[in-house]
């Protein structure tokens, strides 16, 4: 028995398995349970403030390719013994946010924003950002930096903590937090150097190429160089200076494999829904001194009006409301000054209108087929979405068009939203205009909304 056990060590450095690194946390005043008591309760934190996407289809992707980096034994902690530690309870959540970032709390829960998913190139990139979060939690990199800054206070309150007290309310007291863009989740590079390293031997065992995750950081190196660019992500977890050449160089030492991009064939599916997700409702109204408690706007729709031409269609709206967004963006936005609120990073219409085609995967528009699609999307981004009475079939322009009403909560205080939502079938797509007002002012803004409605001319 001890012969073999011996020709088994002496075959391993041959394979070249042996020259991976097998990367350990560092040192620790937390436990791994406090860990992921930490990292739940700072996570039910970020879900009540942070506009957490709720869509089905979106959430069992990123959990597909979550279980598939789990397999590897990088995903678990490797302990002083030398073994493999239990699986950290992983979750993957998708936050509405165009600055491309990614965050991962202690003992699991990790965060991607939609510009990531939106930003990557295929799945093996997306996969490289969450094998890189994992990482960080695998390696405990947040407890251990907060367990280096605060040698004095923490042992004492770790100690003394008790069961069923909130772990971060007492961390709080002492000046210690986790919640997103705190110090604690902006890592070292040497931090950032490991998470790279053990986040790429968890992609090549899920079966992603771990160049794709260099290839996506040097993405975003491009992009952050641009005006108007928002990469958040390199400054929450900058360069350790020669990442791309790291990973190929650590590339070198790991068995071969055949990759693929985009593991299961979802990638570019999964994308186009997140192009069409809409700012979360639940995520409205529930912060302090924002979009929440803003009063709803006072002045009404003027009388006269101003001509706006968009994508192979103008229309008249009163010229008392502004225009956001251009010509050569999707989307542009009409509305009365403080109809448009800024919640949590991301912009709202709660009065006013938006104008737009919705995509319909290079098919000729069907107006009803793709009416429903888009409803569907406007409701599966808004958990607290319903549809109201019955579509209706109106012209717009002579042209056949559907009226469907939709009600939400309004991010205006105390308020309930109604969505009347017109779809016209083009050769560019579902052409689409959403009015947007409160429940207590539609009655009022009716008017204006079907006079708009009435100007639209397709050319
Ligand atoms: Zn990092």
């Amino acid at each position: 028995m001890v012969g073999t056990v011996l020709a088994v060590a002496l075959l391993g450095p041959a394979t070249g398995w042996a020259q991976l690194k097998e990367l350990r946390p560092g040192w620790n005043l937390f436990s791994a349970e406090q860990d992921v008591q930490l990292g739940k309760e700072a996570a039910a934190e970020i879900e009540r403030q942070a506009p957490v996407v709720h869509n089905r289809e979106l959430d069992d992707y990123l959990n597909v390719i979550l279980r598939k980096l789990e397999q590897s034994r990088y995903a678990r902690t490797l302990e002083r013994d030398g073994r493999r530690a239990e699986l950290y309870p992983f979750t993957i959540q998708a936050v509405y946010d165009k600055n491309i970032n990614a965050f991962s709390l202690p003992g699991g829960p990790i965060f991607v924003n939609t510009a990531v998913i939106q930003a990557a190139e295929n799945e093996a990139q997306l996969a490289g950002v969450m094998a890189h979060e994992m990482s960080h939690v695998v390696l405990r990199h947040s407890t251990n930096q907060a367990s280096k800054r605060n040698l004095i206070a923490l042992p004492a309150l770790l100690a003394g903590a008790l069961a069923g007290n909130s772990l971060l309310g007492q961390l709080t007291q002492i000046g210690i937090s986790f919640g997103a863009n705190s110090a604690l989740l902006k890592f070292s590079r040497t931090d950032e150097a490991e998470a790279d390293y053990n986040g790429a031997e968890i992609m090549a065992d899920a079966g992603y190429n771990p160049l794709e995750m260099a290839r996506f950081f040097e993405i975003l190196e491009g992009k952050s160089g641009r005006q108007g660019s928002l990469v958040q992500f390199l400054s929450d977890h900058p360069n350790p200076g020669n990442r791309a050449e790291a990973i190929n160089d650590e590339i070198r030492r790991l068995p071969r494999r055949a990759y693929v991009e985009d593991e299961t064939g979802q990638f570019s599916h999964v994308q186009e829904l997140v192009r069409h997700l809409g700012a979360p409702v639940h995520a409205r109204g529930n912060t302090g001194e924002d979009g929440g408690s803003a009063a709803v706007p006072a002045e009404r729709p003027s009388g006269r009006v101003r001509s706006y031409a968009g994508r192979s269609y103008s229309l008249e709206f009163p010229d008392n409301w502004q225009i956001q967004g251009s010509r050569q963006e999707n989307v542009v936005t009409l509305a009365p000054r403080g109809g448009v609120l800024e919640s949590g990073g991301q912009t709202l219409v709660g009065y006013g209108l938006e104008v737009s085609y919705h995509d319909t995967q290079g098919r000729p528009a069907d107006l009803e087929r793709d009416t429903r699609d888009l409803v569907q999307h406007i409701r599966e981004s808004n958990a607290d979405m319903h549809v109201g009475r019955e579509a209706r079939r109106i012209e717009v322009d002579r042209k056949p068009a559907i009226l469907s009403t939709l009600y939400s909560q309004s991010p205006y205080r105390g308020e309930q939203e109604v969505d009347v939502l017109v779809t016209v079938a083009r050769p560019q797509g579902l052409f689409y205009m959403v009015f947007v007002a409160p429940q207590s002012r539609f009655d009022s803004v009716q008017a204006t909304f079907e006079e708009i409605v009435r100007s639209v001319r397709f050319q």
